[in-house]
């Protein structure tokens, strides 16, 4: 059993984890490819946020068996973590569940399963481990994802990321600069650095760091890596984003002048019942930080609609949250009552037609300001990373510092051969979503 496939599902984390667990396996001798057929052992890295991305799991998981019957099989991430060894009675085919918490044992897992264990779990979440692997296999080429904290301390009502991950354990800092400065050795200038809540990182090699080690410290250290051409972040917490985050943006542009700081509601009171330990105030004056910067601060955020209990009213001031934020982008999700969590607590009254009339409402109107706010770019010229090739229009696919897409015609055309370099493009045509222009 040497050959294995991997199938992932879900959030980033969950992407640069798969990406650590194949540098493991591959540095312990086995090979991966690229089809379930072609391989003796399936892994399959699930996501439990929504209870739509769990029931796909065991479909998924149910068509696995019927197309490769014989062959080992291992469920990997949230659901494992969550489901534990109910997976066995659910999916007897199964013969390995290990959480992402557990990912430093997975060696280990895999002796046992070759010498003939039927049945194999990693599902501790006492640990103060993170994975670290000397090995990482980046399937971006031009974009690499560097985990600095791992885990979540919050305990938002709605969510089971605090039971899947287990507690936070930051790396250290000197750990993620070293990961930082292979990365460009390898060619890459633009990094992505991972954590559910980035903004709580405190470098576990400095005691007492609280006082200075901080995420905007680590920030500016990254920004510094010579280089490095862009550096971004995700995921902040409100609760735990400070304005000198902003200060090290507005000080190094290496540091991508883009932020995703959810906010989940409007309303102060839903936000308490969420446990989210900030009230609408405390975000405004976030929003305000980022809106008085000196560079140009794209906001995105995310949204939950039909929190249990949500008014009329309360939804309305969601609805007016969206004229202050002059978002980016939105991505807006419908409550899902999940397992273990605190709002089980709460009848979910909210009907599924009233949350997408909701959810609908939100979207329209986010669209409509996304119109607005793209068009005033008009004209603008940009620095982009090239990204791709679209072959169906003939465009070089970019990104810009802000995270916007900048499709862009080059007079050279494909020759032009711009992959993976930054190029000028203006901005000749704005969409919702997306920008399109020529070569500048
Ligand atoms: N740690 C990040 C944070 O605090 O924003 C990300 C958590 S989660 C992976 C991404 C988003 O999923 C959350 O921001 C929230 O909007 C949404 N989400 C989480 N649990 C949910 C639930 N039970 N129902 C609907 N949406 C949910
Ligand atoms: Fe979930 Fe809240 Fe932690 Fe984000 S901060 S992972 S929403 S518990």
């Amino acid at each position: 059993m040497k050959r294995f496939y991997i199938e992932t599902f879900g959030c980033q984390m969950n992407a640069h984890d798969s990406e650590k667990v194949i540098g493991t396996l591959v540095g312990r001798g086995y090979e991966q490819v690229a089809t379930p057929e072609a391989a003796e052992l399936i892994m399959y890295n699930t996501c439990s946020i929504r209870d739509k991305a769990e029931q796909k799991v065991f479909a998924r998981l149910q068509e696995f068996k019927r197309h490769h019957a014989g062959k080992t099989f291992a469920v990997l991430g949230c659901v494992a973590q969550q489901e534990g060894e109910k997976i066995f009675e659910k999916a007897p085919h199964v013969s390995m569940v290990v959480g992402s918490a557990s990912y430093n044992r997975l060696p280990e897992l895999l002796v046992q399963i070759e010498r003939g264990d039927k049945r194999v779990t990693g599902l501790s979440l006492d640990t103060e481990d993170t994975f670290e692997t000397p090995l990482t296999r980046r399937d971006n080429p031009h974009k690499a994802y560097i985990t600095i904290i791992e885990g979540c301390d919050k305990s938002c009502a709605y969510c089971v990321v605090p039971f899947t991950r287990g507690p936070e354990r930051s790396r250290t800092l000197e750990s993620v600069l070293r990961e930082a400065r292979e990365l460009v050795q390898m060619g890459y200038t633009e990094i992505q650095l991972l954590g559910q809540n980035v903004n709580s990182f405190r470098d576990p090699a400095i005691p007492g760091s609280e006082l200075g080690h901080d995420f905007a410290y680590l920030l500016r250290r990254i920004g510094e890596v010579p280089g490095l051409r862009r550096v971004r972040f995700t995921t902040s917490h409100p609760r735990d984003f400070v304005k000198d985050i902003v200060d090290a943006i507005d000080e190094n542009p290496v540091l991508c002048n883009h932020i995703h700081l959810p906010v989940q509601s409007g309303s102060t009171a839903v936000l308490s019942r969420m446990q989210r330990l900030y009230t609408r105030d405390d975000y405004l004056r976030r929003l305000q930080w980022m809106h008085s910067a000196k560079r140009e601060i794209a906001i995105t955020s995310d949204l939950i609609v039909g929190f249990p209990g949500e008014t009329e009213a309360e939804f309305a001031e969601t609805m007016s949250l969206l004229d202050h934020g002059r978002y980016e982008s939105m991505y807006i999700f419908k409550y899902s009552r999940r397992p273990n969590t605190p709002a089980l607590q709460y009848e979910d009254h909210i009907t599924e037609e009233e949350k997408t009339r909701r959810f609908l409402l939100l979207q329209e109107k986010q669209r409509a300001m996304q119109i607005r706010q793209n068009a005033e770019l008009l004209n603008r010229v940009e620095e982009v990373l090239v990204e791709g090739w679209n072959l169906a229009t003939n465009q070089w696919i970019g990104k810009t510092s802000q995270n916007r897409t900048l499709n862009f015609l080059h007079p050279q055309g494909r020759e032009a051969n711009l992959l993976g370099q930054y190029a000028q493009a203006r901005v000749t045509r704005t969409g919702p979503s997306s920008m399109g222009g020529e070569a500048a």
